[in-house]
C-alpha cells in the first residue's frame, strides 16, 4: 500500500493551511489538497483589513503566507482535486485526479462558494463594485449608497450591518415579502435609510469603469427602472464545496456539513474546519481557528490508535 499520512486536509483555503500548520508543527505527517491555488475565496478579494495583527494584506499574499508557514514545518502540498472519499474505510482513503491517497485522519476544508447573480459581467466586476461579503468589504462603502440582494436572513443582516456604514442601501429582492426570520423585522423597520425594493431582480448592471447603479426588473411586470449605487453586495445563499462527500457525512438542507465547534464530524478521525461546517460566521478568522480545532482534536483521536 501507499503511504498512509496522520492527516489529509482537503482545500488549501484558511482552514486547510491552519489545520496543516498545527498538526504539522505538532510533528505529523500532513498532506494538504488543493485544486487551484492556496488561500482559497481570499484569491477573490483585494485587501483583508480584518485579520487579527495584519493592517492590510491582499488575499493571495496572505493564501501564499499561510501555505509557506505550514510548508515550513513539513507539511506537504498535492495540487488535484478531490473526486470520491471513503472516509469510514481503515485508513481513510482519498480518490483524486492525480491517484488514491491514504490517511488516519481527514480535515475537510472545501470552503463555500458564494452564489453569483448570473448578471452578464458579473464576474469581470467583482471588486469593482460586485461583492459577496458585506462584513468584508462594506467598510468601503462609508457614507455611500449600496444594494443588497437577497430576502433571507443573510441578505436582511447584511442589509442592517450596511445601513450603520452607508448613506442608503436598497433591498432587493424578487417576491413581495422577505423570508428573513421575524427577529430582523424590528430593526429593519427601525433603520430608516434602507429602502425596500420588492418583486424586483437585477437585470443589469451598470458600469463607468466600476459598478454606477443597477437596472432592475419589475418580476411582476417586466418593467424595467434604473438605481444608481456605489456598490452591490450579492447575499442569495453560498453553496458549500461537498458534492464530493455523497452518502457520507452527516449534512445539513444547505449541504454543510454538521460540525460544532469541535469540528468533529459523524464520523469518528474526519473533521470539518472552515465555511464548509454549518456555522455562525464565515470569515478568515473563524476558518483558521476552526483549522488549529481540527488538528487538536486530530490529535487527539490519533493518540487512541
Ligand atoms: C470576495 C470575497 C471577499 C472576502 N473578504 C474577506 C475579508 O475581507 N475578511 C474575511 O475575514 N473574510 C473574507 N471573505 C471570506 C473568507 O475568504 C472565507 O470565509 C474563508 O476563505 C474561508 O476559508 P476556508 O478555508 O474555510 O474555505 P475557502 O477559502 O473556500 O478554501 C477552500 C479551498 O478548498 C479548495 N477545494 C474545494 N473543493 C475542492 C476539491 N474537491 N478538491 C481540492 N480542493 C478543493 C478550493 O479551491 C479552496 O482553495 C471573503 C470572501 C470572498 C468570496
Amino acid at each position: 500500500m501507499e503511504r498512509i499520512y496522520d492527516m489529509i486536509v482537503l482545500g488549501g483555503g484558511p482552514a486547510g493551511y491552519a489545520a496543516a500548520l498545527y498538526a504539522a508543527r505538532a510533528g505529523l505527517s500532513v498532506l494538504v489538497m488543493e485544486r487551484m491555488a492556496a488561500g482559497g475565496q481570499m484569491t477573490l478579494t483585494g485587501d483583508i483589513e480584518n485579520y487579527p495583527g495584519i493592517e492590510a494584506v491582499d488575499g493571495i499574499t496572505l493564501g501564499m503566507q499561510m501555505q509557506a508557514n505550514a510548508e515550513k514545518f513539513g507539511a506537504q502540498t498535492e495540487y488535484t482535486e478531490v473526486t470520491a472519499v471513503d472516509l469510514a474505510a481503515t485508513p481513510k482513503q482519498i480518490d483524486t485526479w492525480t491517484g488514491t491517497f491514504y490517511a488516519k485522519t481527514v480535515v475537510i476544508a472545501t470552503g463555500a462558494n458564494p452564489r453569483a447573480l448570473g448578471v452578464a459581467g458579473e464576474e469581470s466586476l467583482v471588486g469593482r463594485g460586485v461583492h459577496y461579503c458585506a462584513h468584508c468589504d462594506g467598510r468601503f462603502y462609508q457614507g455611500k449608497t449600496v444594494m443588497v440582494v437577497g430576502g433571507g436572513n443573510s441578505a436582511v443582516s447584511d442589509a442592517l450591518y450596511l445601513s450603520h456604514l452607508a448613506e442608503k442601501v436598497y433591498l432587493v429582492h424578487r417576491r413581495d415579502t422577505l423570508r428573513a426570520t421575524k427577529i430582523y423585522h424590528a430593526p429593519l423597520e427601525k433603520a430608516e435609510n434602507i429602502e425596500f425594493c420588492y418583486n424586483s431582480a437585477v437585470s443589469e448592471f451598470l458600469v463607468d469603469g466600476r459598478v454606477i447603479g443597477a437596472k432592475l426588473r419589475d418580476t411582476k411586470t417586466g418593467e424595467i427602472r434604473e438605481v444608481a449605487c456605489d456598490g452591490v453586495f450579492v447575499s442569495i445563499g453560498r453553496q458549500p464545496a461537498t458534492e464530493f462527500l455523497a452518502g457520507q457525512l452527516e449534512l445539513d438542507n444547505a449541504g454543510y456539513i454538521v460540525a460544532d465547534e469541535t469540528t468533529k464530524t459523524s464520523i469518528p478521525g474526519v473533521f470539518a474546519a472552515g465555511d464548509v461546517r454549518t456555522k455562525a460566521l464565515r470569515q478568515v478568522v473563524t476558518a483558521a481557528a476552526d483549522g488549529a480545532v481540527a488538528a487538536h482534536f486530530a490529535e487527539e483521536y490519533l493518540s487512541t490508535l
